[in-house]
């Protein structure tokens, strides 16, 4: 979440409009991961198709899966913990709106960070990258503490444009270090960087720029009041150390917005 973008969308709508002659995997791999990084004002964004569709889910519910670094690992209980916690609150927060559930199932035996439907939330213990790397190159970057990449539909077009069909959510345990709620020294917060993360899950984007060569146009500066209190502030995890984290009625309203658009 740190001096970078969290959420990707991959791959880019454009990619979808490859000619088909390309085939899927050519088309796919020549299309980088794009960083959504879009928002508007105030303390909530929604993350938007290439043609300007909120991301959204068309689901009741979605489904997500705690997977081990490596195949056969055991899930760290404060991950399960944490996932649990961040999902009830979110739940909470969207109980009288018609957006989906978050329901968590059983964890995964081994990570699957790839296009197959999976919704999975991948703790990294021992390297910042993806089960597939083969060398570090291929890792990402390190002052990320955590990223969630969306998916959605290739073939979406008019009103299913935007509609996501996957999320996966990573967690840095290689270059930071967690606890529970943040209250341990030195610790970041897994619950409230949860929080965060389900907000992309849900289709939310940052609600501010950081500034710097980086900064964003159209966004409010980071430092603007109003978007520090927001669990999508991209520095949310450091900010919610020891607090609970709860969803800003803006962002609450976003979610609920672009879910009664659905078809
Ligand atoms: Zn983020």
């Amino acid at each position: 979440m740190r001096n970078g973008c969290d959420l990707r969308v991959h791959p880019p709508a454009a990619c979808s409009r490859a000619p088909k002659s390309l085939g899927r995997t050519t088309s796919v791999a020549a299309c980088l991961l794009t960083l959504a990084c879009r928002g508007t004002d105030g303390v909530a964004g929604a993350a938007t198709s290439d043609a300007g569709a909120p991301l959204r889910w068309a689901t009741r519910e979605i489904i997500l899966r705690a997977a081990p670094e490596v195949a056969g690992a055991a899930i760290e209980p404060r991950v399960s913990v944490a996932l649990e916690r961040a999902a009830a609150t979110w739940n909470a927060a969207l109980r009288r709106c018609d957006a989906p559930r978050l329901v968590i199932d059983a964890p995964l035996v081994r990570p699957a960070i790839r296009q197959d439907l999976v919704n999975e939330v991948l703790f990294h213990r021992r390297e910042w990258c993806p089960p597939s790397a083969v060398d570090f190159e291929e890792c990402y970057d390190r002052s990320l503490n955590a990223s969630t990449r969306l998916r959605p539909r290739l073939d979406a077009v008019g009103a299913r444009d935007g509609e996501i069909q996957e999320a996966d959510i990573e967690i840095n345990g290689a270059a930071f270090r967690w606890s529970l709620d943040g209250k341990e020294s030195g610790t970041l917060s897994l619950e409230a960087a949860l929080v965060h993360e389900l907000g992309h899950v849900l289709g939310l984007d940052h609600p501010c720029s950081g500034g710097g060569p980086g900064a964003r146009r159209g966004l409010v500066p980071c430092s603007d009041a109003g978007a520090r209190r927001a669990v999508m502030h991209p520095d949310a995890a450091e900010i919610l150390i020891g607090q609970k984290p709860e969803p800003l009625g803006a962002e609450v309203e976003m979610v609920c917005r672009n879910h009664a658009l659905r078809q």
